[in-house]
């Protein structure tokens, strides 16, 4: 079904329902919401856009993100979403890339794309107005559920960005999920854009829509831990994303005030490896607002889920074990641990994640061999390597290719940045190895320090010693201001990679 079916279905027996805000301010009804929504999609359709079509969006977090998403949806077209914090020169490659009829851009950030883009029309010109004077569409253009809903360019930390497609399936598959798996959404609920619309936070939508809730976009456009904290009491019930370096600002905000974010609901975080001293931390300052998720562009925002109970229940003798996982698969999916040959392994045993069920992609837009090396006899093969115990809770390692191979024996950077983390002078930490002419690789760690402290190796390697193996421990450590990030915040090892071919 068409995702702007659910808005519809919610203006007209919730016309009066507050539905768009910013901060505090109400700019708009369900009944208005809807109704922008579906002129929008008539303007597009007087254009020659529906079923087929993409339109790309590209724009910071704003109000108008929502119309452009659902006016798309009413006309029954796809919808390209583009990282507002990718330089324009990266934009205009995935606008052509996915052959994009018409781009709805903010100026902030689309003001500069090249004149040659289809049909660019600004939220913050004569453009986008236009479009909204058309008459509403009765209602949304039917789409089936293998229609492409939502072309999705992976962030990728090497290489081009690849288009994931996600289809109308995808989309009810990841929506039902949420409300069975992660949290319930209640009317008085509020949708807190912080993380960018363009990726998990604007999926997040749709059980907003579905529950006739608020979506607050707040005043600053992003991810402001004061501005949260100020907003939270007097909006009540917030739901939102935050990827784990978030989320640390978040609880040191809270912290410094003496708060414990009140008026927040729920905070989903994942993304990134989220280490155990911090949500440990988190869940002391900040109580049992959290729940986490592992998912991927290939099966968006579902693969596993560690639920609100199971993060905060400390007095739970595997309390500790199950926040260094990642959860258990959702209930819609299978997830399994294989070896290189594709076959399951036994509990307990590393190997790569592969998931199966109605959240997975159909394949990569246009690429074929791409497709065929990441979705095999049904299977998408995430590129995460894990293990998963007894109970099914999956503990993830590293990508596949982060894996350190020193003298032959694998080790998983992940759990040497735990353990380093534990160190009162280590505020972020990212191991890699290093080419080694005897070992292949050698462990390498790039610290960066709390501030006021300066760490040196001698207590790193003694605090190592202590927790875990002698062969995991780094044999270098490089001391940074901070770590090379990609624009999610994930933290890009290729570029540590290189600073070490550099060096050498
Ligand atoms: P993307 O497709 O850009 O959303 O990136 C997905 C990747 O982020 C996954 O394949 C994992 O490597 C990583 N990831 C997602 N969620 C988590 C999580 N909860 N913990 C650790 N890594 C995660």
């Amino acid at each position: 079904m068409n995702p702007a079916e659910w808005l519809a279905r919610t203006a007209a027996l919730h016309p009066e329902a507050p539905a768009l805000m910013r901060g505090t301010d109400l700019l708009a009804d369900y009944a208005g919401f809807a109704r922008r929504a579906a002129a929008l999609g008539a303007g597009l359709a007087a254009r020659g856009i529906g079923p087929g079509a993409r339109v790309a969006v590209f724009m910071t977090n704003r109000p108008e993100y929502l119309l452009a998403l659902y006016g798309a949806w009413y006309a029954g077209a796809a919808v390209v979403p583009i990282n507002a914090k990718l330089h324009v020169r990266e934009a205009e490659w995935i606008i052509a890339n996915a052959g994009a009829q018409a781009v709805l851009v903010s100026d902030d950030v689309g003001a500069e794309l090249h004149p040659d883009v289809p049909l660019r029309l600004s939220v913050d010109g004569a453009g986008f107005a236009e479009l909204l004077t058309h008459d509403p569409l009765p209602g949304p253009v039917p789409m089936t559920g293998d229609a492409l809903a939502w072309l999705f360019y992976t962030s990728g930390t090497t290489g081009r960005p690849k288009g994931v497609r996600i289809t109308a399936a995808n989309i009810t598959a990841a929506v039902l999920s949420y409300l069975a798996d992660v949290d319930a959404v209640h009317p008085a609920d509020a949708a807190f854009y912080a993380a960018p619309m363009s990726h998990g936070a604007g999926l997040y939508n749709f059980m907003h829509v579905i529950r006739a809730a608020r979506h607050v976009i707040p005043p600053s456009g992003g991810f402001e831990p004061d501005e949260i904290l100020d907003l939270a009491p007097r909006l009540e019930n917030l739901h939102f994303f935050a990827a784990p370096t978030m989320v640390r600002r978040l609880v040191a905000a809270a912290r410094a005030r003496g708060g414990t974010g009140e008026g927040i609901r729920t905070i989903v975080y994942g993304g990134g490896p989220m280490y155990l001293a911090d949500i440990t931390e988190a869940v002391e300052v900040m109580g049992p607002r959290f729940v986490q998720i592992y998912g991927q562009g290939e099966s968006p925002m579902t693969i596993t889920v560690l639920p609100r109970d199971l993060v905060a229940d400390r007095t739970h003798p595997d309390w500790r074990a199950r926040l260094a996982s990642v959860g258990r698969a959702f209930s819609a999916l299978e997830v399994r641990i294989a070896g290189a040959d594709g076959r399951s392994l036994p509990p307990g045993e590393v190997g790569e994640i592969l998931v199966r069920g109605p959240t997975v992609m159909p394949g990569y837009w246009q690429d074929p061999a791409a497709t065929a090396e990441t979705l095999r006899d049904g299977w998408l093969r995430t590129g995460d390597m894990g293990a998963m115990d007894e109970q099914g809770f999956v503990t993830l390692h590293d990508r596949s290719k982060d894996v350190i191979i020193s003298g032959g024996t694998n080790i998983y950077p992940r759990e040497v940045e735990e353990a380093l983390l534990l160190h009162p002078a280590v505020a972020e930490v990212s191991v890699v190895g290093r080419r080694h002419p005897d070992w292949g690789e050698e462990v390498v760690a790039f610290v960066v320090p709390e501030p006021g402290h300066d760490p040196d190796p001698a207590s790193l390697d003694a605090h190592c010693r202590d927790r875990i193996a002698r062969f995991k421990r780094p044999k270098h450590y490089r001391f940074l201001a901070e770590l090379p990030k990609n624009n999610y915040g994930k933290v890009l090892k290729t570029d540590l990679r290189r600073l070490l071919e550099e060096d050498a």
